[in-house]
């Protein structure tokens, strides 16, 4: 099962630690290709469906979920995300780097699974400045700012976390500047 020429690269961190800006700064190497997460939350202004996400009702991600069709998936903030399955077996098959943003608990399911890869996790410097980050960004209303920070706490208490004796991320990177962050991601990548 895991003797794939690509290499799976997962990167987890709470929502304003600059996952998306280092995933964007990523999307110049060629070589690297993006997992389209379906999700059930609403697209923010300027997401594209079947780009940034596929966008699905509740009743349609369940059916794709119970049919199987997605390698991971979990609840985030009362919304479901979950990665489709078949994208990264063939990235992985045709040698290349397939990067899947996802949130702890996807992260953990696919440890569980076995999933060879490098695991990332992309820490902000504090609490305050995550939560000026979320405010920055215009389009979480204030009670949505909230619930994030405290989901954030709670990520940033399991990356530490250990599963089946190995550590559940294999990198822990703090994005204090996001350029000296890029560069460290890439270098753990290898690119
Ligand atoms: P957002 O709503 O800010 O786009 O994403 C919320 C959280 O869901 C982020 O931590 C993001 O990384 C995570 N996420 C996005 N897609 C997936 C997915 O397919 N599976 C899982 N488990 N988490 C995802």
């Amino acid at each position: 099962m895991n003797a794939r020429p690509g290499k799976l690269v997962v990167l987890s961190g709470p929502s304003g630690a600059g996952k998306t800006s280092v995933c964007k700064a990523l999307k110049r190497h060629p070589q690297v290709e993006f997992s389209v997460s379906a999700t059930t939350r609403a697209p923010r202004p300027g997401e594209v469906d079947g780009v940034d996400y596929r966008f699905l009702t509740p009743a349609e991600f369940e059916r794709r979920a119970a049919a199987g069709e997605f390698l991971e998936w979990a609840t985030y903030n009362s919304r479901s995300y979950g990665t489709p399955r078949w994208p990264m077996d063939a990235a992985l098959a045709a040698g290349r780097v397939f990067l899947l943003e996802i949130e702890v608990k996807g992260t953990r399911q696919l440890r569980q699974q076995g999933q060879d890869g490098l695991y990332l996790f992309i820490a902000p410097p504090s609490i305050p400045e995550l939560r000026a980050r979320l405010r920055r960004r215009a389009a979480n209303a204030a009670e949505d700012i909230e619930a994030r920070v405290k989901i954030a706490e709670e990520e940033i208490a399991a990356a530490h976390e250990r599963l089946g004796g190995r550590p559940l991320y294999d990198h822990i990177v703090l994005n204090e500047d996001l350029e000296a962050t890029i560069r460290r991601v890439e270098e753990l990548i290898g690119l």
